[in-house]
């Protein structure tokens, strides 16, 4: 199976788990972590790419939903609406993947979406709300 992005969200006293590792050996899964905020005794959250054979992922989810993580899956993408955007910049400060940065001496905003680890950071950060999800994967500029 391709790899899938998948949000895991960990409610507070099962972050310290090693279910990762467990995905890791019990089921055989090949894990690439994009994003992760873990912190002892509070919640969890981690953005993940995982691959691996049928029926091994479906029961490698089901044991994470088991010990009671939250599994999204990431299929949309992030793209931004050129019309909209002002080239501002507040959206380059807070991007964790260098996906969107300013290009000079132009100062112009670029974005390459193929770096974007939909993190959805710069979603809430854009105050014109020209950085939209999509659901058929982004493919702005
Ligand atoms: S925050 Fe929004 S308007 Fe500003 S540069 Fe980024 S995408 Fe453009
Ligand atoms: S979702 Fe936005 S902030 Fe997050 S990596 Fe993609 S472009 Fe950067």
């Amino acid at each position: 199976m391709s790899p899938k992005k998948i949000v895991l969200k960990f409610p507070s006293g099962i972050v310290e788990k090693p279910l990762i590792y467990h995905l890791v050996k019990d089921y055989d899964l090949m894990i690439n972590i994009l994003k992760a905020n873990v912190n002892p005794s509070k919640e969890g959250s981690m953005v993940l790419e995982l691959s691996g054979d049928s029926p091994n992922y479906d029961q490698g989810l089901d044991f994470l939903r088991r010990q009671g993580v939250i599994v999204d899956y990431l299929s949309e993408g992030i793209v931004r609406n050129i019309n909209k955007c002002t080239h501002c910049g507040a959206c380059t400060s807070i991007c964790p993947s260098g996906a969107l940065y300013i290009s000079r001496p132009s100062m112009e905003v670029i974005f390459e979406d193929d770096k974007c680890v939909i993190c959805g950071v710069c979603l809430k950060t854009c105050p014109v709300k020209a950085l939209e999800p999509s659901v058929n994967g982004g493919n702005g500029k």
